[in-house]
Parts: structure tokens; sequence; C-alpha cells
């Protein structure tokens, strides 16, 4: 594979600093790409060009139809060329192929709603309370947006920034996760494909505490979103101060899955396999915490227990295979740290907690799906995130207590509630302080609506209207029809 670039004034551009990156398959640690290394001159002056192109070429002012045309070419684009982005994914990530082509068709979706949307984000006209005056409100681009992504979903998460920062018109400078760089590589070549002129997108790779501080740190960005860990998340709201950039963030989950006696039980089993162990983990809205009622609680443990024996790891590229390996040795470091400090706690291991002994996958860093039962809301298992495939189950006897737990943690951003009383799903919905519920169901997300946490779990919202108007400022112009002396200073 060709050494991965840096993308900064429509040119594909080495770091000045000339350093290199290796880039691992998660699945047996070979090495799949080498990445350039950018430094903080090279973040520095894909910022000035992103700065530059938005104040002085003609990119902002270009119409909104114009610019849904090129999300259109770009969505376009991404079909084509899906087959080999989704292989690249999996190749970088360790997911099933699988999952990798629905991220595509769903990213493919996120450039047309993004297209569609971008000609009818215009403003209002406002009933001014002044006589002869015409008063309205327009959405103008926010300026140089940064765009900042975590390694889970490489490429969904930078189509879910991108698309919506050129619908505005924008200019962006983006850094992938340093150690998935391969698919955001791949886009940037469909987006100058298509056409988009050159400095109003730019590609930086490297290392989140040079690249992504240098971004964070710039005078020079207004907007900065990222997706990442909560502790980076608060380290980019302080950075951001310095010149009171408007940011928004997209950080962890402890999300709930709460399973009532009169739900559906043998779907409620299987979607809670789905929701915690899908790609290994590793999502932000995982449901890593199960609330079950008491009187089925046993049985329902005892079908997950059996199920989750069954679950078969392997090469994301077999088709066999139902999940993938962890994405790094760091990552299921934690796991194992997060298990054994769970042990401590006095959650009882019901199956998992260890690496896998198949010879097969000793070169990946797989890690077993893994479940604590009997665990209370006060254990470091249930109240952090652990970002692996690690599942706690505590038990419930009312309404008002599981809603109490469910809301529990310092998170709030997704969570489920299973039963077919639909009052009842309703009163505890209402309840809870999460950005997304799922009644009955767990996991879907689609462009049409909006996505984003309550509490820590982040602030402002990706997808559907708000996350096109997350990128806009909004200006009232007011217009005197009739201007005459006010006469005031006589
Ligand atoms: P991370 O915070 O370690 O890194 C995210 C990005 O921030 C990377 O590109 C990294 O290089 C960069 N970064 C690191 N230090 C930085 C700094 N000082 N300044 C600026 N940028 C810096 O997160 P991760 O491990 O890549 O991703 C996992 C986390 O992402 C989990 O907590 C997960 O819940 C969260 N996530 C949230 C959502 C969501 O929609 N809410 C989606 C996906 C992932």
């Amino acid at each position: 594979m060709p050494i991965q670039k840096l993308y900064i004034n429509g040119e594909w551009v080495e770091s000045t600093s000339r350093k290199k990156r290796e880039i691992i398959n998660p699945f047996n640690q070979e090495v799949i790409a080498t990445a350039t290394e950018g430094n903080e001159q090279d973040v520095k002056a894909a910022i000035l060009t992103a700065r530059n192109t938005f104040d002085q070429s003609g990119w902002k002012n270009t119409t909104a139809h114009e610019r849904g045309k090129l999300l259109y070419k770009i969505a376009s684009l991404i079909e084509r060329d899906q087959e080999e982005l989704a292989r690249l994914e999996t190749l970088n990530t360790g997911k099933t192929l699988i999952e990798s082509e629905a991220d595509m068709v769903d990213i493919a979706e996120v450039f047309r709603y993004f297209a569609g949307l971008a000609d009818k984000n215009g403003g209002e006209v406002i009933e001014s309370p002044i006589p002869n005056s015409f008063s309205r409100v327009v959405r103008e681009p926010i300026g140089v947006t940064a765009l900042i992504l975590p390694w889970n979903y490489p490429l969904l998460q930078a189509a879910w920034k991108i698309a919506p920062a050129l619908a505005a018109g924008n200019t962006i400078v983006l850094k992938p996760s340093e150690i998935t760089p391969l698919t955001t590589v791949k886009i940037t070549e469909l987006i100058e494909e298509s056409g988009v002129p050159k400095g109003v997108y730019n590609l930086v790779l490297g290392a989140g505490n040079v690249v992504g501080q240098v971004m964070a740190d710039s005078p020079l960005v207004d907007f900065i979103s990222f997706t990442g860990g909560i502790e980076t998340g608060k380290n980019i709201m302080t950075s951001a101060t310095g010149n009171l950039k408007k940011i928004a963030l997209e950080l962890g989950g402890k999300n709930p899955n709460i399973v009532f006696a009169d739900s559906d039980l043998e779907t409620a089993v299987d979607q809670a396999l789905n929701a915690v162990y899908f790609h290994a983990g590793q999502v932000c809205s995982a449901g890593a915490r199960l609330l079950v009622e008491a009187e089925i609680h046993d049985w329902f443990v005892e079908q997950l227990v059996e199920r989750i024996k069954r679950i078969k790891l392997g090469d994301g590229f077999d088709k066999d295979t139902q999940s993938g390996p962890m994405i790094s040795a760091a990552q299921r470091e934690k796991v194992e740290k997060y298990v054994e400090i769970g042990k401590k706690e006095g959650a009882k291991l019901l199956v998992g907690g260890k690496r896998p002994e198949d010879p097969e996958l000793e070169k990946g860093f797989f890690y077993l799906p893994t479940i604590f039962g009997e665990c209370t809301a006060d254990m470091r298992i249930v109240q952090e995130e652990i970002f692996g495939p690690v599942l706690t189950i505590e038990r419930f006897t009312s309404e008002e207590e599981v809603i109490a737990l469910a809301n529990d943690t310092i998170y709030g951003l997704a969570g489920a509630v299973w039963t077919k009383d639909i009052e009842k799903a309703e009163r505890v919905t209402s309840q809870l302080r999460m950005g997304t519920v799922w009644i009955n169901d767990f996991h879907p997300y689609f462009a049409q609506a909006p996505w984003g946490g309550y509490k820590q779990s982040g602030i402002g919202r990706e997808l559907g209207k708000t996350g096109l108007e997350e990128y806009t400022e909004l200006k009232h112009i007011y217009q005197n029809t009739k201007p005459e002396p006010i006469n005031w200073f006589k």
C-alpha cells in the first residue's frame, strides 16, 4: 500500500518531520500500511490554508444547491468504491466485513441526507415590532472547522462531520485517529475527485497530543467537532477557551439496557447480545449495562451465558466470524484491568474474563465476551466506560428503582427499554436522561435523527437537521425601509 500522506491545499504531501507511523492489522499485528506522521508545522499549515480559503476564496459564497450537488457526487463515489472502502475498514479495525459493508451504505446515506438538506437550511423572516423595517435571520457557515475522530467507526464518524461541514459552506481540517487513518485517506481521494475546490478540505494524520492539540488551541479555528473519550473531550473544551471557539463533543457512554419481565424475552435476549458485543463492545452506544427485572433475572442470565459461548471470534474477512478482535493491545489491557477490578469489587464472573485459548487467534487482540452478574450501582465496572466486550448485569424490582439505576452514571448517551406495555415504556423513557432511547430495539441510528448525549456524554448533536445547524452561525439582518433622522441629539 502506498504511503498514506497528508492532504493540504489540494496537494498530497509528506510531513515536514519525515516521520512515519506503522499501521497495524489488529487481527494479526501485521503492518498493513505506513502513514506520514503530521507534526505541529503541518497542522498549522493546514489550518492556515483552511483559514485563507474560507476568508478569501469564493467557497463560502457558493450556493447551497451547488454544495449539495458536490455531496451527491461524493455519495456516488463512495458507492462506486464501497467494496474497497469496506475492506480497508476491516483491515484496519478488525471488525467483520459485513459490519464494514453496512457502515459504507450508511456513509453514502449520510452524504445524501446532507446533500438534500443543504438548500433547505434557510433562515426566517421575523415580524419586526418596528414600523417600516424588514427583519430576517440567515444561517451562514461558521468558518474553519477542525474535525477530530476516534478509531471505532473511522469513516462513519468522518462522514457525520464532513458532510454537514461542507453542506454549510465551511472549510475543514480533519484528523483521524492515528491508528485508523486508511479509510479517511481513501475518502479524501474521493473528495478530491468530486471537485471540492482546493484548500476547502484538508487532512492531517498524526498523534492526538500533537496534531489534535494544535487544532484545539489554534486561534484560527472557529469550531471544533470532536468524537472520542471523555478526558480528551474535557481537555479540548479547556483548550478551546483560548479563542472561545464553538465546540461539539460526542463522548462516551455506559448505556443501560432495561428488560422488564413482560417483554418479548426471546428477542430481548438476542438483542442484549447484539447491544453489547457488536464490534467487540467498542461502540459508544453499546448496551454494556443490563438491568433485568427480578422475576425473569435468572432465566435471562442463563440464556445469555449459553448464547455468548457460541459467539465465533475470528478474522473479520472470514464470513463465519461474528466478532473480530479489539483494536489494540492497549485497549485490551484496559479491558483486562477492568475485569480484575470487577472481580475485586465482588461482581460474579459468569463467563469469559480472559483471552481466548484458540492458537489461531493468538496474534490478534482478542478478548472473550464476558459477563459479570450480581453487579451493583456503586461498582466501577458499572459506572465507567470499559469499551470492550464486557457486560454487567443488575437486577431490579420496580419502575422507580430501574429509572434511578439507569440514570445513575455520569453518562447520558443512549439506552433501551424492553416491555410490551407501551404506557410503561413511555413513562420510563420520559424519565431517562439520554440523547437516544430505543423502545423494544437497540442500536438503530440514521442520518435523519439527531445523535448525541446528555450529561457528560457530550455537547451538541450530530445528524438530523441539528447536525447541519451546528455548522452554522445565525445572523439577524435588520433593514430600515424608510430611514429618517431620529433627532435624539438636537
Ligand atoms: P480518544 O479520546 O483517545 O481519541 C479520539 C481522538 O482524539 C483521536 O483522534 C486522538 O488522536 C485525539 N486526541 C487525543 N488527544 C488529544 C488532544 N490532547 N487534543 C486533541 N485531540 C486529541 O478516543 P478513542 O479511544 O479514539 O475513541 C474511543 C472513545 O470515543 C470512547 O470513549 C467512545 O465512547 C467515544 N466515541 C463516542 C461516540 C459518540 O457518538 N458519542 C462515537 C464513537 C466513539
